[in-house]
C-alpha cells in the first residue's frame, strides 16, 4: 500500500459522476479485468494506491457543483477492500456525500459495507443510495478459489438482505460467468433464487461469459493451471486469444435468466439497470437557496 495526494477525485462521463478512492485491489479475484495492461498501472496491482486526500477533494468538488447527481464508486477497485477497515476513506467520502445530499451507488463484494449501513440509510433517505453486489458462484469451495480474499456469496446475500431490510435498494452483477467452471444452470439458478428471495431490484449480466485481455489473461491462466489442471489448454483451443469468451451454455443460461427475472419482477436489461442507477430523484435535485 502506498499513499498519494490525488489532483482530482470525481470523473464525469455522460452526466454521471464516478470516483475511485483506491487503485488496485486486494480481493484477488482470478478473473479481475482491472489488472489488464490497458489501465496502465505503474505499480503492482496488490500494492494499493491510496488517494489519501479523497474526502477533501470530494468536499471541494461537491461544494461547487450546481446540479446534484448520483456518484458511483467501485467499478475499478473495491471500495471496501481490507485497508478500508483502518483507513475509513470510503466512509469519510460517504459522509461528505451525505452532508451535501448527493446520491451514491457502490459496487462491492465485501461485507465491510455493513459498517456504514447507517450512513447509507441516511443518504437513501435524503437522496438515493443503491448497493450493488457481484455474485458469481454459489458453491462456497469454488467461490473461495475464484474470489479468495473476500466473503463468499452466501455472506454477500446476507448483506443484500440487510440493505433491503433498511429500505436500501440493491442491484446484483451476475458476471463474469466462467466457461467450464461456474456456467451451470444449477449455479445460476441458486443465485437467482436468492436474489428473488431478498428482493433485489435489478440484475446485470453480460451475456454469460468472461472477457480476458493482456495482463488479466496471464493471471487467470496461472490460476487455471493451479486449480483446474488442463483447463487452460481447453480455453486456448476453444477461444484462442479472443477478448470475449462466451460460455457454451450462454443461450440456455441467458434464456433462463431472462425468464426468471420476468417472472419475479426483477429488472434484467442492463440499459434499464444503468438508467436506474444513474437517475437522481427529481424531488431532491433542486438545490436550496442555502447552497448558493
Ligand atoms: S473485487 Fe473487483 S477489482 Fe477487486 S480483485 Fe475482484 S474483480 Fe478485481
Amino acid at each position: 500500500m502506498h499513499f498519494v495526494d490525488a489532483k482530482g477525485i470525481l470523473t464525469n462521463s455522460g452526466g454521471h459522476c464516478g470516483m475511485n478512492i483506491y487503485r488496485g485491489c486486494s480481493h484477488g479475484c482470478i478473473y479481475c479485468d482491472s489488472r489488464s495492461k490497458c489501465y496502465q498501472f505503474t505499480h503492482p496491482f496488490e500494492d494499493i494506491e491510496v488517494k489519501q486526500n479523497a474526502p477533501e477533494l470530494l468536499e471541494k468538488a461537491l461544494k461547487s457543483k450546481r446540479q446534484k447527481c448520483m456518484i458511483g464508486t467501485g467499478s475499478m477497485s473495491d471500495p471496501y477492500m481490507h485497508c478500508e477497515k483502518e483507513l475509513e476513506l470510503t466512509k469519510r467520502c460517504l459522509d461528505v456525500i451525505r452532508k451535501y445530499e448527493f446520491g451514491v451507488t457502490i459496487i462491492t463484494k465485501s461485507d465491510l459495507i455493513l459498517r456504514d449501513i447507517d450512513l447509507l440509510d441516511e443518504i437513501n433517505q435524503t437522496a438515493k443510495c443503491v448497493v450493488q453486489m457481484t455474485l458469481t458462484t454459489y458453491d462456497d469451495d469454488l467461490c473461495k478459489i475464484l474470489e479468495p480474499n473476500v466473503c463468499n456469496t452466501k455472506r454477500r446475500i446476507e448483506v443484500l438482505e440487510e440493505m433491503q431490510k433498511r429500505g436500501i435498494p440493491t442491484v446484483v452483477w451476475l458476471t463474469p460467468i466462467l466457461p467450464f467452471i461456474n456456467d451451470t444452470e444449477e449455479n445460476i439458478s441458486a443465485i437467482l433464487q436468492e436474489c428473488a428471495r431478498v428482493g433485489v431490484k435489478g440484475i446485470i449480466d453480460f451475456g454469460m461469459g468472461l472477457t480476458l485481455r493482456e495482463g488479466d489473461r496471464e493471471y487467470y491462466y496461472d490460476a487455471l493451471d493451479k486449480y483446474f489442471p488442463g483447463l487452460k489448454e481447453r480455453y486456448i483451443k476453444t477461444y484462442g486469444n479472443a477478448y470475449e469468451l462466451p460460455s457454451a451454455n450462454a443461450k440456455v443460461l441467458s434464456k433462463y435468466f431472462k425468464t426468471f427475472c420476468k417472472e419475479h419482477g426483477i429488472m434484467s436489461k442492463s440499459d434499464e439497470c444503468f438508467e436506474y442507477l444513474g437517475e437522481f430523484p427529481e424531488k431532491y435535485s433542486q438545490l436550496s437557496i442555502f447552497d448558493f
